[in-house]
C-alpha cells in the first residue's frame, strides 16, 4: 500500500498540468483500490461550491460542467463536515442528490474524503461500487492518507488556477502565490534567483519556442556531466575496487542517447524546454525503477535522480553565468541569508521571497530591517517557477505575484507612492527626544549588525544601538573573523555613536543563523547548540571576540556586552569569567604597548528571551549590569512555535497574554532588584507593543530603523496613564486577537489609523 501512495503521488506532482494530473489521480486510485469509480471534485474560490474535475467511473461530459454547494449532495456533504463519509447504499440516503449528468445510476456505495489545507476545504475525492456494501478501515485509510499527501499540491495548482482565471482577460499567465507577510511594503522588480542546490522538484514544466537551441543546451550539459563523471571514476579508481567502480559505466550508459538521451530530446521537439523535458524523463524513470520488486533494480532509481542533478546543475549554471542583476531585483531563495543580501547593492533590492521561513525568522528581521518588503513561506512552489520573471511582493497581504498585467502593476504603484509619503511625513514629524503627550520620557534605540550603507542615517534621531546582532557580519565571511578585523568593525560602529550607548551582543549562531564555514545540523537546531552554549564551548571564538570589543571600546567608552540565548545562571558567571580573563589580557597587552593606557571595563548584561529565567530573574542580582527581552525567542519558547516554520505561523504571536504576562513579570522584578531592562525584540519595533511595554513600566525600547519613526510618532500621541490602563486591561485577556483588538481601538482613537495600515 506504502508503495501505491507513493507512486500515486509521485505521477501526479508530475503531470505537466493540473488538469492531467487530475485525470491520472483519479485512474490510479480507482485501479489501487479496485473501485468501480473515482472522481475528483474541487471548491471553487468562494468556497461554498464544488466542482467536478476528473473522474474515472462517471460521465466525462460532466467534467467541468457538474457542480454543487456544500449544502447539496452527499459529496457537497463531506465538504461540509470536513471529515470521511462512507455509505452503504447511497441512493437511500436522505443526503442523496441525483445528479443526471454525471449519470451514477449504477453506483450504489460511497466513499468521500475532503481534500483539506490549511484548515480549508480545497475539494473531495469520492471512490464508489456498483455493489452495495461499506467500503473498508484500509480503503478509507488509504484515501485519508493519499488526500492529505497531496493537498498542498493541489493548494498551489488550486491557487494558480484562481489567478488564471482573474486575470485571463488581461491574456497573461499572472500568477498569485501565498506566503506569509514578513515584512510591510510593496517591491516591483524582475525576479533574480539565488539558488543554492537546485533539485528537480523545484522545477515547473514549461513550453518554449526554440527547440533547436533548447537541444544545444541539452547537449551541452551531457557533455559536461560526462567530463564530469570521467574525472570523478579516474580520482575514485586508487580507493575503489573494480566493482564499485562500475557504477560510473552504468551513469555513463545512462547517459547515452539510447538511454535517458533520446527521450529527452524527444520531449524537446514536443516543445518541452530542455529543463522541463529533463524532468519528465527523469522523473518517469525513477518512479518506475521504484516500482520494482527487485532490491538492485529499485535502488537504480537514487542513480538516475543523481545522475537528473548532475545534468540540471550544467543546465541551469550555463543559463545563470548570463545572469545579471535586475537594476530592481526581487530576490528569490528557498532560504534568504545575510550574504545572499550582502551581495546585491542595497538600492537595487525592491522585494524579497524566501520559500521558507516566516514573520519571525532571521530572514525576516533582515528585510524588516533593511526596509525591504517580504513574503516567506511560499511552501510547495517550485523554486524555478519564479525564475526570469515579473514579480510583485505585496508584503501587506503576504502574496507574490508573477507576470503580473499592467493593471495590477498599476496598482501597486500607487499603493508604493502612498506609502513613500506616509514614510516621508514620518520623518517630517520626527525629532530625538521621545515624550508621551503627558511628558514621559522614553528611550528609543535601534537594532543593527547588518552593515549596509544608510544602516545609521537617521544617526540624530537615534539614542544608541539596543542590539547590534555581531553574528551578521560572521555570517558574510568565508571563515571567522580575525581578532582584528572584529576590533576595526566594532570601533567603526562605537564611533558612529560616540556618547551613546552601543549594546554588542556575543555571537548568537544556530538556530535558523548558519555560518557557512561552521554548519551545524541538528534535528531541533532552536532547542540546540545555540548562541553562548555554543561559545562557552568554544572558548577561543568567545575570547577572541570580547578581546577585540574591549579593544574597540577603549577611546569611546560607550560599549555594553550581552549574552545571547541565557538559559542558567550557571551560563552567566562562566562567561563572566571568560570576560573578566580577556579584560585583564587586554589590559596587559595595553599597559605594555602604552604605559598610560586606562582599559573602560564595558558594562555586561544578559538577553532574557529563555522562559527558564523567567523563575531565577532574583538571582540576576550582583552578577549583571543590565538585561534586555528578546520577545522574539521568548514567545518561541513559551508558546512552544518555531519561530520559523510557516505551518504554524499563525500560532506565533507575541500578543499572546501569556507571552505579555511573562514580560510584566520580567519588568516588575528586574525594577524590584533595580537591574535596568530594556525591550529588543521585534514587539517593541510594533507601535501596539511599544505602546503595551510603555504602559508595563519600560522606558528603554530597540527596534529596526524603519519602525523608529512610526513608534516615536505613536508614543507621541500617547498618555502614560492610559498606556498603564491599557496594559493591566490586556494582561487579563484570554487571547492575542482580544488583546490586539484594545490596542488597536486605542490607536484609532489618538488617530493612529495610517500607522496601523502600515503593518510590520
Ligand atoms: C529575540 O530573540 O527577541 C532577539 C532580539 O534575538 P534574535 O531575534 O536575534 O534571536
Ligand atoms: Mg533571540
Amino acid at each position: 500500500m506504502l508503495n501505491d501512495l507513493r507512486s500515486i503521488t509521485h505521477s501526479f506532482v508530475q503531470e505537466p498540468s493540473l488538469e492531467m494530473a487530475l485525470a491520472s489521480l483519479v485512474t490510479d486510485i480507482k485501479s489501487a483500490l479496485n473501485s468501480d469509480c473515482c472522481s475528483i471534485y474541487l471548491a471553487e474560490s468562494d468556497q461554498s461550491i464544488l466542482r467536478l474535475q476528473a473522474t474515472d467511473g462517471l460521465n466525462p461530459k460532466a467534467i467541468g460542467l457538474t457542480q454543487m454547494s456544500f449544502d447539496e449532495g452527499l459529496t457537497g456533504w463531506v465538504a461540509q463536515r470536513e471529515e470521511p463519509i462512507k455509505i452503504h447504499n447511497a441512493k437511500r440516503h436522505p443526503r442523496f442528490k441525483n445528479f443526471p449528468d454525471v449519470q451514477e445510476d449504477e453506483f450504489t456505495a460511497f466513499l468521500g474524503v475532503p481534500i483539506i489545507h490549511r484548515r480549508q476545504v480545497l475539494g473531495v475525492i469520492t471512490i464508489q461500487q456498483s455493489q452495495a456494501r461499506f467500503f473498508d478501515r484500509d480503503e478509507e485509510a488509504f484515501l485519508v492518507t493519499l488526500s492529505a499527501q497531496l493537498a498542498s499540491s493541489i493548494a498551489n495548482v488550486s491557487l494558480r488556477m484562481k489567478s488564471e482565471s482573474t486575470y485571463v482577460e488581461h491574456e497573461n499567465n499572472a500568477l498569485v502565490l501565498k506566503g506569509v507577510s514578513a515584512s510591510s511594503g510593496v517591491g516591483i522588480g524582475h525576479s533574480y534567483l539565488v539558488q543554492t542546490e537546485i533539485d528537480l522538484s523545484d522545477v515547473s514544466l514549461r513550453k518554449v519556442s526554440n527547440p533547436e537551441f533548447q537541444k544545444t543546451r541539452y547537449f551541452n550539459a551531457v557533455e559536461a556531466t560526462r567530463a564530469d563523471i570521467k574525472k570523478m571514476a579516474e580520482r575514485m579508481s586508487a580507493h575503489l575496487p573494480t566493482q564499485a567502480l562500475a557504477i560510473f559505466d552504468i551513469y555513463l550508459q545512462l547517459l547515452e542517447d539510447a538511454s535517458l538521451g533520446n527521450e529527452v530530446v524527444e520531449k524537446i521537439d514536443k516543445n518541452w524546454c530542455a529543463v522541463s523535458s529533463l524532468k519528465i524523463v527523469v522523473e518517469r524513470y525513477v518512479s518506475e525503477f521504484e516500482k520494482m520488486e527487485d532490491p538492485y533494480i529499485r535502488e537504480r532509481a537514487v542513480d538516475v535522480k543523481d545522475l537528473g542533478r548532475r545534468l540540471l546543475k550544467h543546465l541551469t549554471n550555463a543559463s545563470s553565468q548570463h545572469k545579471t542583476i535586475p537594476l530592481a531585483a526581487i530576490i528569490i531563495a528557498e532560504e534568504v541569508t545575510a550574504s545572499m543580501l550582502a551581495e546585491v547593492p542595497r538600492d537595487q533590492i525592491k522585494g524579497i521571497v524566501s520559500i521558507k521561513g516566516a514573520e519571525n525568522s532571521h530572514a525576516a528581521i533582515m528585510a524588516r530591517a533593511l526596509g525591504i518588503p517580504a513574503v516567506m513561506g511560499l511552501r510547495d512552489v517550485p523554486l524555478l517557477q519564479l525564475d526570469g520573471v515579473d514579480i510583485i511582493v505585496d508584503g501587506y497581504n503576504g502574496q507574490v505575484f508573477t507576470s503580473p498585467t499592467e493593471a495590477i502593476v498599476e496598482e501597486y504603484k500607487n499603493l508604493e507612492s502612498e506609502d513613500l509619503e506616509f514614510a516621508n511625513q514620518l520623518k517630517l514629524e520626527s525629532d530625538e527626544i521621545v515624550e508621551t503627550a503627558d511628558g514621559k520620557r522614553i528611550f528609543l534605540s535601534i537594532n543593527s549588525g547588518m552593515g549596509f550603507d544608510g544602516e545609521f542615517a537617521e544617526q540624530e534621531h537615534i539614542e544608541g544601538i539596543g542590539l547590534y546582532r555581531t553574528e551578521y557580519p560572521f555570517m558574510m565571511r568565508q571563515r571567522f573573523p580575525s581578532e582584528q578585523e572584529q576590533q576595526l568593525l566594532y570601533q567603526q560602529v562605537l564611533s558612529d555613536f560616540i556618547g551613546k550607548p552601543v549594546v554588542m551582543r556575543t555571537l548568537d549562531v544556530g538556530g535558523d543563523k548558519q555560518l557557512p564555514y561552521f554548519p551545524i545540523i541538528e534535528d531541533n537546531p532552536f532547542l540546540g547548540w545555540r548562541g553562548i552554549r555554543l561559545t562557552l564551548d568554544h572558548p577561543e571564538i568567545f575570547l577572541v571576540q570580547i578581546r577585540a570589543m574591549i579593544k574597540a571600546n577603549v577611546f569611546t567608552d560607550n560599549l555594553h556586552i550581552m549574552l545571547p540565548m541565557i538559559s542558567d545562571i550557571g551560563e552567566i558567571d562562566e562567561a563572566r569569567r571568560l570576560f573578566n580573563q580577556a579584560y585583564l589580557e587586554v589590559q596587559d597587552e595595553l599597559r605594555d604597548a602604552d604605559a598610560g593606557a586606562v582599559v573602560p571595563k564595558p558594562k555586561f548584561g544578559v538577553m532574557l528571551e529563555v522562559p527558564s529565567m523567567l523563575f531565577q530573574l532574583r538571582h540576576l542580582k550582583g552578577k549583571v549590569d543590565f538585561c534586555s527581552i528578546g520577545t522574539n525567542d521568548l514567545t518561541q519558547y513559551l508558546l512552544a512555535v518555531d519561530r520559523n516554520n510557516d505551518k504554524v505561523a499563525n500560532l506565533y504571536d507575541a500578543f499572546h497574554p501569556t507571552v505579555l504576562n511573562a514580560i510584566k513579570m520580567i519588568a516588575d522584578v528586574t525594577k524590584e532588584i533595580g537591574i535596568p531592562c530594556s525591550v529588543c525584540g521585534e514587539l517593541a519595533g510594533d507601535p501596539g507593543g511599544a505602546m503595551l511595554l510603555a504602559g508595563m513600566g519600560f522606558t528603554q525600547l530597540s527596534m529596526n530603523t524603519k519602525n523608529l519613526l512610526r513608534v516615536k510618532w505613536v508614543l507621541k500621541k500617547t498618555n502614560s496613564e492610559q498606556l498603564t490602563e491599557l496594559a493591566d486591561d490586556v494582561l487579563n485577556c484570554i487571547r492575542p486577537d482580544q488583546v490586539k483588538f484594545r490596542v488597536n481601538r486605542y490607536m484609532l482613537n489618538i488617530g493612529a489609523a495610517g500607522i496601523l495600515r502600515a503593518g510590520k
